[in-house]
């Protein structure tokens, strides 16, 4: 056995372990479909094996030769399969399978040319390589490449291209690929390309699987932190997110204000029309925020009929004006499910964080100045400007107060 023979071997082993990982994600896991095309993808790198080490048993190899190469460039259109399923792109199937068809057809011709040639070398490695450069498209493509693990993934996809693209120069610098297909494996050069071919197969599977666990995992984050009546944060979500804005507000040294909104009467809603139309009120006033809100802007419902918004880059003054804006805009929705005419309101609290705060400072006086717009006959902001918001008996409703702070 050669030393390239071994190698082999431990290709098939290394290919059949990454089949049996893709295929347990299949059957369990997140990312299915795109599991399932990468352990079809390693199965074929199997069969590609098989195929290799079956060469020499061949008196015409021009067969086994031709189906080896057709064999390895599919588990590479397997895995771009894969790739796109994981990164939501469409995958090409139709020009990489006639692509299959076109590498394959002009593979069994160049059999004719002598063995060493270069335009032989190339018809196998070329096309390894443009599928290589087709997967790196389909991740650079993607509305999902964010992270540095994407940008790995797509510098070893360009490296493994280039590394096919070399293999002919390779073969040439040691002397060649063997007198005949039967004899590949005893070449230095075939030694050399298996050996390759393992830490491509591995780093491209582990990468796959480092990208499909950080999205499973950022997946799991992302629902446990929402809520599923109203789909903005839940409470604990909500905190963990306005702290990071409050921190980055304060390094950024712009203002970071806090809204809270607890919706008036709500009992009687649930009392008078059921608690299904008091779900449909708090799944229409989170959309209403949520709508309000811009990308940078933390919104939550944090309790029952309670709703919590931070506003970074905003002061006190505009804070106010936002709140003012919802409760009006909100103020004035007929609401599907309810009579015509009646309309559902809102009081809120507002407060910008002060320096030396923390987060729960400033939740504490968002929330003294909302039991003041309570207080205040609801349907009505109220503001928190000093570090204590003095609790005063409710004036007219609908309207800022700004003397009800301090
Ligand atoms: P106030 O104007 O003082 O805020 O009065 P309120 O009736 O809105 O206040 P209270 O906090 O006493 O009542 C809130 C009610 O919200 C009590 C609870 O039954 C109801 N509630 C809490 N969560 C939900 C929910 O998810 N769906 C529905 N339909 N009702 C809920
Ligand atoms: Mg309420
Ligand atoms: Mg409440």
């Amino acid at each position: 056995m050669s030393s390239a023979d071994v190698i082999l071997v431990i290709n098939m082993c290394v290919a059949g372990l990454l089949a049996a990982a893709f295929m347990t994600i299949a059957v369990h896991g997140v990312g299915r479909a795109a599991a399932r095309w990468l352990a079809f993808g390693y199965v074929l790198g199997i069969v590609y094996c098989v195929i290799e080490f079956s060469i020499p048993a061949f008196a015409n190899a021009r067969p086994p030769v031709v189906a080896a190469f057709a064999v390895f460039l599919a588990a590479t259109i397997a895995f771009n399969g894969g790739l796109a399923r994981k990164y939501d792109v469409t995958p090409p199937w139709v020009p990489m399978l006639l692509f299959l068809v076109f590498a394959t057809v002009a593979v069994y011709f160049v059999q004719d040319l002598p063995r060493q040639s270069l335009v032989r070398m190339m018809a196998y490695q070329l096309p390894y390589a443009a599928m290589q450069f087709v997967g790196l498209a389909i991740v650079w493509s993607s509305r999902q490449r964010r992270g540095w693990l994407d940008t790995i993934l797509m510098a070893v996809l360009a490296a493994s291209a280039v590394q096919f693209a070399s293999k002919p120069f390779i073969a040439g610098a040691l002397g060649g690929w063997g007198a005949n297909p039967q004899s590949y494996l005893q070449s230095s050069y075939a030694l050399v390309s298996q050996s390759l071919g393992t830490v491509f197969a591995l780093a491209l599977a582990l990468l796959i699987l480092a990208v499909l666990v950080r999205d499973v995992l950022a997946e799991a984050t992302s629902r446990s932190e929402t809520d599923m009546l109203s789909q903005l944060l839940n409470r604990g979500g909500f905190e963990r997110h306005a702290k990071l804005a409050l921190r980055d507000a304060t390094r950024q040294g712009v203002p970071v204000a806090l809204v809270i909104a607890d919706l008036d009467h709500f009992k009687g809603i649930n009392d008078s029309f059921g608690h299904a139309s008091g779900d449909r009120v708090i799944e229409i006033f989170a959309a209403f925020l949520h709508d309000a809100a811009a990308d940078h802007h933390v919104a939550g419902r944090i309790g029952g009929e309670e709703f919590a918004i931070i506003l970074p880059g905003t002061n006190l003054a505009a804070a106010r004006l936002f709140a003012e804006g919802t409760r009006s805009a909100f103020g004035a929705l007929p609401i599907e499910g309810l009579p015509a005419d009646h309309r559902c309101s809102a009081s809120f609290g507002v407060a910008e964080l002060h320096a030396g705060e923390y987060f729960s400072d400033l939740l504490r006086r968002a929330d003294d100045a909302l039991y003041l717009a309570k207080g205040s006959g609801r349907n009505c902001v109220r503001v928190s400007t000093g570090l204590t918001v003095v609790r005063q008996p409710a004036t007219k409703a609908g309207h800022t107060d700004w003397s009800k702070s301090v």
